[in-house]
């Protein structure tokens, strides 16, 4: 039998000092009868109250198990994860809130998922206790949207219990509000994903930091990420397309302008089209260039840091070093 695979839970922290000591006996409630190695790494993410000592104290407690990232200043919860990942030691990677609103009892729900193969098991807040139309309702939407434009169909992407296999998050950073969009990433990079209904409690200690103007982020990031998902490494499809279909549009204007003048002795140049065809054809043409900006960004991207444009998942009969074709 393949040995256990050790775990890592991420928790993000910033003023929650009265949910660490409760969250940290959940934890290891939830932990202690699995088989597996596991720690939980808590990064402060500038609190200002008292969450650190609070972490440092059950860090005193569990040598082996806790590790305390104290962070020089708020970051925001995105960073915090990220930090976390950083220093994660696990195969199995398991961000969640502080708050007590993901509950740690999930935890072995979603290690079943990944022990049937898959590499992402997203947390689905199904009942979730959050104000309906400051927090839900736009959550929804933004679910459904993101949904839409990735392909990706889930449910809760902004649910932080979520469980990662490490080679799937490899290589990805995290900006703005980005940690929800992992799964899209992971996907991309041909991950199995699946999710899990999970519960979900209303706050009972400190405040909730986030209202409804983090879901104006999210959609904002959204175009990033499409754009990076399907775009990043051939950038002229996109603006070269855009390009094309305003030539096009350029073209359907000036016909129509030249017919008129054959038939009907019109001219053309009384028209507001006639300008505004060769207002999209310079967009066309602007458009084209920017696209080839972008190819040399990319290729300047992948070729300075040596980062092949495929991922391997494993190599049969052979050792998975590369012969390095370019690289020095
Ligand atoms: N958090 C953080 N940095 C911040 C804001 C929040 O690390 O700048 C943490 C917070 O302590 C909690 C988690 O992120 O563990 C989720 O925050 P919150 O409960 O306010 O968000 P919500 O559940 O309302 O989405
Ligand atoms: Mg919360």
């Amino acid at each position: 039998m393949a040995p256990l695979e050790s775990l890592s839970i991420i928790i993000p922290v910033y003023n929650e000092q009265q949910n660490i000591p409760l969250l940290y006996k959940a934890v290891v409630s939830a932990l202690q009868p699995l088989k597996n190695v596991w720690e939980i790494i808590f990064v402060d993410d500038g609190s200002e109250d008292d969450s650190l000592k609070e972490m440092e104290i059950v860090a005193a407690q569990d040598h082996d198990h806790v590790r305390v990232i104290e962070l020089r200043r708020n970051f925001g919860q995105t960073a915090a994860i990220a930090a976390g990942f950083d220093y994660a030691k696990g195969d199995i990677v398991i961000p969640m809130d502080a708050d007590l609103q993901n509950d740690p009892s999930d935890i072995p729900l979603l290690l079943q998922k990944i022990e049937e193969g898959y590499d992402v098991v997203s947390g689905w807040r199904k009942n979730r206790e959050d104000p309906f139309l400051t927090r839900t309702l736009p959550s929804l939407i933004a679910n459904w949207l993101i949904s839409a434009v990735t392909g990706e169909h889930l449910h809760d992407y902004g649910c932080t219990l979520k469980a990662y296999r490490r080679e799937v998050i490899n290589g990805f950073r995290l900006y703005g509000e980005m940690h929800r969009f992992i799964p899209v990433y992971a996907a991309s990079v041909g991950a199995r994903i699946t999710e899990v209904v999970v519960h979900h409690h209303p706050r009972r200690f400190g405040k909730a930091k986030y209202g409804l103007e983090r879901t104006l982020k999210v959609i904002l990031d959204l175009f990033t990420v499409k754009f990076l998902s399907s775009y990043a490494d051939k950038p002229i499809y996109l603006f070269g397309g855009s390009g094309l279909l305003f030539f096009l549009i350029s073209g359907i204007m000036l016909l129509f302008l030249f017919i008129r003048r054959i038939f009907y002795s019109i001219s053309p140049f009384d028209s507001p089209l006639f300008v505004t065809s060769l207002m999209f054809m310079i967009f066309g043409f602007q458009s084209i260039l920017m696209g080839l900006i972008a190819e040399l960004l990319m290729r300047t991207y992948h070729e300075s840091q040596g980062k092949p444009t495929y991922l391997v998942k494993k190599v049969v009969n052979g050792s998975e070093d590369i012969h390095p074709t370019e690289q020095p």
